[in-house]
């Protein structure tokens, strides 16, 4: 149920209805609007009845939503959403380019990388400390240790920080020194991790589990903001086909798919997606030119010499020809913003 409120409808008319719906043991989700809010109601376990609201002050109707999924999709909110990740927005008009190693290896190796991508234009810094690897005895991150040089990184070169939760303990310590939650392909059903991001106060990057349909993939990002977190960027990564030529297969139709169903962001991941590094540019400019509100690229100093998925890693070389070239189509598509 969305309870839509007139365009001159006051705060207090709108406290009224939260105050209902609470009174009748739901919750209440206030979505503001360019012209009027809507409040979107969760937690009840069948249907309510419109006559519950219909005669509060400032109410102008109540509706069924239809989809399974309500507070992520835009019969709730037809406004797209902008995520603000520090000082960069993402779903506004700029492109955003998230960028660094898929693991922090070393100080060095992630200041290098960090110095690199900076220098090339990228808004915001990857980087995970926690990784989820195949193998037990493979790299599986530095842990708080990483954390703590992702912050210094932030703290030299004011680049906001995007890491990876994989557990609810490490979710804890990613709150205490990141900008963003990035959440994993392989956590995308893991739905005490999501209600647990869903009750952080950072925003939360939620990746494409590596089968899942897009109704699955919104569900998800529905579990986070069913918590009172509205601040969720949808991530297509690659999923699993017969293709043998690429790691996953990027679904790049997603991303109009999820935009026309969703109001929240969308940004492409080419560098899991293809898992080949000659395939992450021409990937890259494909997912400007279709629509994606961001990028996200692996970028090592020694691609040869990583401990994680050195073979889709772009070199700083390869990351500043990158964006050199997603900063043409993004002016094609009008998306400015692409560089600093
Ligand atoms: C990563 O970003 O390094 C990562 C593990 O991604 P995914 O969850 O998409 O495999
Ligand atoms: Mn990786």
């Amino acid at each position: 149920m969305l309870i839509v409120m007139k365009a001159h409808a006051s705060p207090d008319d709108v406290a009224g209805v939260c105050a209902r719906i609470e009174s009748l043991g739901y919750r209440p989700h206030q979505m503001p609007g360019a012209t009027r809010t809507a409040i979107g109601i969760t937690g009840n376990p069948g249907a309510i009845d419109p006559v519950e609201f219909e005669d509060l002050p400032g109410v102008a109707e109540a509706i069924r939503v239809t989809k399974p999924y309500k507070l992520v999709s835009r019969e709730v909110k037809s406004d797209n959403t902008q995520v603000r990740i520090g000082s960069v927005v993402i779903g506004g008009p700029d492109l955003v380019v998230i960028a660094g190693p898929c693991g922090v290896e070393s100080r060095e190796q992630a200041f290098d990388a960090a110095h690199a991508v900076k220098a090339a234009g990228a808004h915001l810094f990857r980087g995970g400390a926690y990784k989820p690897r195949t193998s037990p005895y493979a790299f599986q991150g530095m842990g708080i240790d990483g954390l703590k040089i992702l912050a210094e990184i932030r703290a030299e070169t004011g680049l906001g920080i995007v890491t990876e939760a994989i557990d609810e303990a490490s979710l804890d310590a990613v709150c205490e020194y990141a900008d963003c939650i990035q959440i994993g392909a392989r956590n995308m059903q893991n739905f005490s991790l999501l209600r647990r991001a869903g009750r952080s106060k950072l925003p939360v990057l939620l990746k494409r589990g590596m089968s899942a349909t897009l109704e699955e993939f919104l569900m998800a990002a529905e579990y986070i903001l069913s918590e009172g977190n509205y601040n969720v960027v949808m991530c297509e990564r690659g999923v699993r086909t017969f293709a043998d030529h690429t790691r996953n297969t990027l679904d790049l139709s997603v991303v109009p798919a999820v935009k026309s169903l969703s109001h929240l962001p969308i940004i492409v991941d080419p560098s899991h997606g293809t898992g080949k590094r000659d395939k992450v540019t021409p990937l890259a400019r494909a997912a400007v030119a279709v629509g994606a509100d961001g990028l996200i690229v692996e970028v090592h100093p020694h691609p040869d010499r990583a401990l994680s998925d050195g073979m889709q890693s772009l070199t700083p070389e390869g990351f500043r020809s990158m964006m050199s070239e997603i900063v043409q189509i993004a002016s094609l598509v009008r998306r400015m913003g692409a560089t600093n």
